[in-house]
Formats: C-alpha cells, structure tokens, sequence
C-alpha cells in the first residue's frame, strides 16, 4: 500500500541562478493523483521544476506547497519525512551498478530509517523483504532480475529497477526527470505505459519531464508547456494544438523573424 498521494501548489515562483532565470513567475496545482508532463525545449527549466517539487530546487521568489506545506521553509527533519513521500527518478537514474536489483531496490527505504538501520537490508535481507521486492519486479516484467548486478542489466531493464526503487519507498508521488531518454522508441512506449499504469494502479501523483512530445501528446493526460522559465500552454492533451507546439519549440532567432 502506497502512503496517500500528494498534491503540489506553485504560487509566482521564480528561480534564479545570477543574473539568469530557469523559472519566471509560475504558478501551478497538480492535484493529488494526477499525471502532468513538464515539455519545452532543453534549458526551458523542466527540470527545475521538477527539482522545486521536491524540495531540492528552492524558489529565490514565491512558494511551492506540497499538502499546503512550503518545503522550502521546512525544519529539516519534517522536509526529510515530506521526502519520502517522494519517489525521484533521476535523469542519471542513480543506480549502483556494481549492487544487485534486490539492494538497488531495497535501497528505496534507506530515507525513513536510520542510516544504519537503513544499511541492514542492503548486507541481509530478511525474507520478507526480498518478497516485497520480488512481487514489485515480477509486476514490471523483471522478476528474474532479482539478483542480478545492475551494471549486466539493458537500458530499458535499469530503466524498470529505479521505478521498482521507487514503489518500494511507498511514496505517494513519483518524479520522473526525462524517464525515457535512454531508451529507443519501442521501449520508451512500453516504459511510458507501464509508469502510467503503476500511477493509475496505485493512485499516484506522476510528474514527468519528457522530450518526446509526441508520446507525451499521445498519452500524458495533462501537458504543461515550459519554454525560456515561463508556462507558456498548461493543458489537457486532446487540446494541445499543432499551434502550441510550433511556439514552444521556435528557435529565438524565428520569434524576432515572425
Ligand atoms: P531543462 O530541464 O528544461 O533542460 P533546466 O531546468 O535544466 O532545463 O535549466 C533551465 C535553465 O537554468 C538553463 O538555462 C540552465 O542552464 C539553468 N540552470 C539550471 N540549473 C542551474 C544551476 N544549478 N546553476 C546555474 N544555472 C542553472
């Protein structure tokens, strides 16, 4: 069982890194079990919003709310346990190769206990455990992974361990940065549709960053469009339009020309 899913408020946030922004002046709700897909061209601030959603990223204006609670304006120990209500996917994925699923996976509680109690599943699971982790494998297709090392794994299969690492946290909310950039078409689908199953099966809140947009117009139920820091179309799929698309992903250079 998943802890409940969770839901995000961004009211005027800017992020500013020196003299540039990565985000202007947005404003956001993601509602507790929805599935949004942050697209925009690179450098358009996808990730940084995602960043901003849990707690990594902070505003240098304006507020992010997670259940109505600033995460950035959090004592330590309440964002640690915000976190693990937060599963993240890294571009990177942030796997240890040379560990085997199981401990990858195990990994996914490391947040809720202690360092060294954290430690203990990863040296000896108990049966239990590895159960529990076996049933979440068998579910995205890789159970016969089980003990394998990471780095003997496929793209698409490394790609299902971090997703397995995260329903083993029981977070409530899954962050997803680019989920799909080292995978080929075919696999991207198949990884695509089975994230957004797990979402619909568990009740999760999803937020992807994606840069196919083409799978995300085809099956990403909330598309919000970034482009220079700015939310430039927030929209249901079925009425993003060609138009949207055009003006997101224009060169700079076209703007001035058009
Ligand atoms: P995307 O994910 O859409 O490619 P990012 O959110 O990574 O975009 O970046 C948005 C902008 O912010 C880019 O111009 C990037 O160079 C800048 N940026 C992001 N993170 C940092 C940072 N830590 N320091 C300085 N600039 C950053």
């Amino acid at each position: 069982m998943s802890s409940p899913a969770t839901g995000f408020c961004l009211r005027g946030v800017c992020v500013e890194y020196g003299a540039s922004a990565a985000l202007r002046e947005v404003d956001l709700e993601i509602e507790p079990g929805e599935v949004v897909a942050f697209v925009g061209p690179s450098g358009a601030g996808k990730s940084t919003a995602l960043g901003l959603c849990n707690g990594m990223v902070c505003p240098t204006s304006g507020t992010v709310r997670l259940d109505g609670e600033d995460l950035c304006g959090l004592p330590a120990a309440r964002l640690r346990a915000l976190r693990s209500r937060i599963g993240l996917i890294p571009q990177e994925l942030g796997l240890v190769g040379n560990l085997r699923v199981s401990q990858n996976v195990l990994a996914g509680r490391l947040g809720r206990r202690g360092a060294l109690a954290g430690l203990r599943p990863l040296i000896h699971a108990r049966r239990g455990e590895l159960t529990e982790v076996l049933e979440i494998l068998d579910r995205l297709g890789i159970g016969e992974k089980l003990f394998h090392r990471v780095d003997t794994l496929s793209g698409g299969e490394r790609q299902r361990v971090a997703i397995a690492r995260a329903l083993y946290q029981e977070a409530g909310v899954l962050l997803a940065d680019e989920p799909l950039s080292a995978l080929d078409p075919a696999r991207a689908r198949e990884t695509l549709t089975l994230l957004l199953a797990v979402a619909r099966e568990e009740g999760l809140t999803l937020i992807l960053s994606l840069h196919d947009i083409d799978l995300a117009r085809e099956l990403v139920g909330r598309l919000v469009g970034l482009r220079a820091g700015r939310v430039v179309f927030d929209r249901r799929r079925e009425d993003v339009t060609d138009d949207d698309l055009r003006h997101l992903y224009q060169l700079e250079g076209d703007e001035r020309v058009g």
